[in-house]
């Protein structure tokens, strides 16, 4: 009697052998020396794998404007990898914003994923664009096509922007978004793909063909991610915190049962169609390079300058 099941499961399937997966990594711009280390020797390990693009993120109001483009400068310095710089309109006029995407274009920066921002006051705060200043997401895609003809990059929310009063709104801003000349769209992260495809429906029903690439965050640790999640109106499913469940001081553990959860999360979206991922990688390599080697990626020699 063989032991070989009939007919493997799909999951099981080695997925590059199928068809092409594409990734991206999205990294912060560094406060310390420590942080610079740790950060630098993650790019240098996921580099290989060969992503289409790593992005650099803005911090809130602006506050990481030099960090972002020094990240960025390094990375186009000394790798072969595309940065994509993040840009938010929050506190800052039309002049002060249209200065920093000119410094990223005289960088060499080809790629801008333009964002609106939270409030300055933070999240939940009521948003008050800047008098001079762009009013939204739309409206900084447009004003960097303006200067630029580079790739702009813009957010989508499956489970609705927290400001936003109806998911219709939230498309008619993607909408917008795509109008203004966004060419991807990367989503907030979640944790239901249900919920990503239902969203994918109502984006295509408006005939908004732009890759809707899904974010994905591999939980390095639950608690974070749980706070982080309210703010950004991302839903924490029953069966998510269970899987964590008393598991706060045993990191080891912790980290195995994240990248399954992550893998089950990206294998079930490749097994429904889905061959763009865009990860959230905190800085840390370790989670990702796991999940990429399970979505079948392996290291080519290229990446590294
Ligand atoms: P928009 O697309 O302009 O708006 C988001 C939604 O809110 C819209 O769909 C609209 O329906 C609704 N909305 C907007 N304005 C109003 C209003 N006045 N009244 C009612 N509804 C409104 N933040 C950073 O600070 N730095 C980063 O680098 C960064 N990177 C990000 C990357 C990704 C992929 C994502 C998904 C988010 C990122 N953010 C970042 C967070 C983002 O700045 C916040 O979610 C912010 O609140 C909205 O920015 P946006 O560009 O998505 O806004």
């Amino acid at each position: 009697m063989s032991l070989e099941p009939a007919i493997r499961p799909s999951r099981f399937v080695t997925p590059h052998l199928e068809r092409r997966i594409r990734v991206s990594f999205e990294f912060f711009p560094p406060k310390t020396e420590e942080m610079e280390q740790t950060l630098w020797a993650s790019v240098t390990r996921l580099a290989p794998l060969a992503p289409e693009f790593v992005s650099v993120t803005y911090g809130a109001g602006g506050s990481t404007r030099e960090r972002t483009h020094a990240t960025v400068k390094r990375i186009l310095d000394e790798t072969a990898l595309a940065p994509a710089a993040h840009l938010t309109c929050v506190a800052a006029t039309r002049d002060e914003i249209d200065k920093v995407i000119r410094s990223y274009v005289d960088a060499g920066v080809r790629h801008i994923v333009a964002l609106r921002g939270d409030p300055v006051e933070g999240v939940g705060a009521r948003y008050a664009p800047h008098p001079g200043g762009y009013r939204n997401g739309a409206d900084l895609v447009a004003g960097i096509k303006r200067i630029a003809s580079v790739e702009v990059s813009v957010s989508a929310y499956p489970e609705k922007h927290p400001d936003s009063p109806t998911v219709e709104a939230d498309v008619d801003m993607l909408a917008a978004k795509v109008d203004a000349g966004a060419s991807r769209a990367i989503t907030q992260f979640f944790f239901e793909n249900d919920l990503y495809f239902r969203y994918l429906d109502r984006v295509r029903a408006r005939d908004i063909d732009i890759p809707i690439v899904p974010g994905i965050l591999p939980v390095q640790n639950f608690k974070q991610a749980k706070a982080f999640a309210v703010r950004c109106g991302t839903s924490i499913p029953g069966w998510l915190a269970a899987r964590f469940d008393g598991l706060d001081d045993d990191p080891t553990t912790r980290k195995l049962i994240a990248v399954a959860v992550a893998a089950e999360q990206v294998i079930d979206l490749v097994d429904r169609g889905v061959t763009d991922f865009h990860f959230y990688t905190m800085n840390r390599a370790d989670l990702v390079y796991a999940i990429c080697h399970l979505l079948g990626l392996r290291p080519e020699v290229r990446a590294v300058a």
